[in-house]
């Protein structure tokens, strides 16, 4: 680990989280963005992961997991630029059992070692509720709030470290937007002007990209592997158009039923194909049966959960159509005051980063559009917890509390007068960054 070197400081920027990927999913842009500026970023993971699926048998097994994991975050964080990566040892799902002050103790040492000026973590709610992302939100925080009391942990300054206090305690948030990638999608599929054919492997990417951005609440979409014997309508002409199917496995007919029940066959549609786009694209119903003729399976992006009650047919009363909750989404981010970092330029080494996850993500980087990757992970939002924000506004940059003299001076140029800190700001925003922004620049990007 370096300790910074001599000379100018730049912005040291610590990420601790639970396990290899976490950093990227919490602030894998920011770190590339202020790594970029001239930061020196640090990412620790409390774990090797060892206990996550495996999602390519070609990559891990079960007994060397925690290893490839361990690579696979030093990979991803050489994507992103961060120039330290640290796994500890602590068991993947246990973080929970173990005594907090181990933790907060070891964390303790490494903010006492690394001398950050700004730490992210997890929020309290870790995301969407991991034990182990709440736990070690909790003890980061901890961490943070002792590491620069000098009677704190006195065994690590005998043994040499100062005590030190991060300027900034930023957590992670996760606002629940209602952002369709189903609507995405179609667009992209009626616009390009050309039939695609997907790959079983794009599927399945697809799939897993599709889940992690649903459980993070980039997108409100529902998706489902689901399963149709021969002879299923899969669709049926006349009723309201809702759900995007990728076909996975079979063969489904595409049939148009005339007022006399004659069934006139109008495409086939085989693995790898989209349907049922055309009717979402135009917002009518459908116009014609999809039948599988052989045993299919269907990659199913819904707008919602659907609901077991759900009519079919023209007549249905019950369609599953989105209800929108925007006002709810506008009000967790105003009532949290966030700090939302435009992450949109550093997108490719983002997904570069999580394609280094590869036992987790095994995604092709460019298997979908840039523009649909932006809308779904350009922005991150935190909200910052030391010191807690004196009034709820919208900040657009991590705004460390001004440094001594001396520490100002690593590589900005223009950088205004009232932002002493910004000296991290990325260089496309150096001139006329704005420190709060409207809710309105916020909203629109939902
Ligand atoms: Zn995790």
């Amino acid at each position: 680990m370096s300790d910074g070197g001599s000379g100018a400081s730049p912005l040291r920027v610590l990420g601790v989280y639970a396990h290899p990927d976490d950093e990227i999913f919490c602030a894998g842009g920011a770190l590339a963005k202020y790594v970029a500026a001239g930061a020196e970023a640090m990412v620790v993971s409390a774990t090797r992961g060892q206990a996550g699926q495996i999602r390519s048998a070609q990559i891990a097994t079960r007994h060397s997991l925690g290893q490839v994991r361990e690579q696979e975050l030093h990979l991803g964080c050489q994507h992103l630029g961060v120039q330290h990566s640290l796994c500890l040892d602590y068991a993947d799902g246990t973080l929970q059992d173990l005594d907090p002050a181990i933790l907060i103790a070891h964390i303790t040492e490494i903010i006492r070692r690394f001398r950050p000026d700004i730490v992210l973590t997890f929020g309290p709610d870790g995301g969407y509720g991991h034990p182990d992302h709440m736990t070690i939100s909790a003890v980061t925080t901890a961490a943070c709030k002792r590491s620069g009391d000098p009677t704190q942990f006195p065994d690590q300054l005998s043994a040499g470290l100062a005590p030190h206090q991060p300027a900034q305690l930023y957590h992670s948030l996760f606002p629940r937007r209602h952002l369709s990638l189903l609507d995405r999608l179609v667009a992209w599929l009626t616009q390009s002007g050309k039939r695609f054919y997907g790959t079983t492997d794009f599927a399945g990417a697809l799939l897993l990209l599709a889940e992690e951005a649903t459980l993070l609440g980039y997108t409100s979409d529902h998706i489902d592997v689901a399963w149709y014997p021969a002879g299923f309508y899969i669709i049926e002409q006349g009723e309201a158009a809702v759900n995007l199917y990728l076909l996975l496995s079979g063969i489904v007919e595409i049939v148009r039923e005339q007022p006399d029940g004659t069934l006139e066959t109008i495409e086939r549609k085989a693995a790898g194909e989209f349907f049922g786009e055309e009717e979402l694209a135009e917002r009518h119903a459908r116009q014609a049966h999809a039948v599988a003729i052989e045993n299919v399976t269907c990659l199913v992006f819904s707008p919602n959960t659907p609901t077991s009650f759900i009519g079919r047919g023209q007549d249905a009363r019950i369609t599953g159509e989105a209800e929108s909750d925007g006002e709810s989404t506008i009000n967790q981010i105003r009532f949290q005051a966030p700090t939302v970092i435009d992450v949109s330029a550093h997108i490719q080494q983002k997904v570069a980063a999580i394609a280094a996850h590869a036992s987790q993500f095994p995604l092709k980087q460019d298997m979908l559009p840039l523009s649909i990757l932006q809308e779904l992970m350009g922005r991150e939002f935190f909200v910052r917890v030391l010191p807690a924000p004196a009034k709820a506004e919208i900040t657009t940059d991590f705004l460390p509390a001004p440094h001594p003299q001396g520490r100002r001076d690593a590589g900005a140029t223009g950088v205004a007068d009232e932002t002493p800190a910004l000296h991290a700001a990325p260089a496309s925003e150096e001139r006329g960054t704005r420190r709060t922004m409207p809710l309105g620049w916020v909203l629109n990007n939902y």
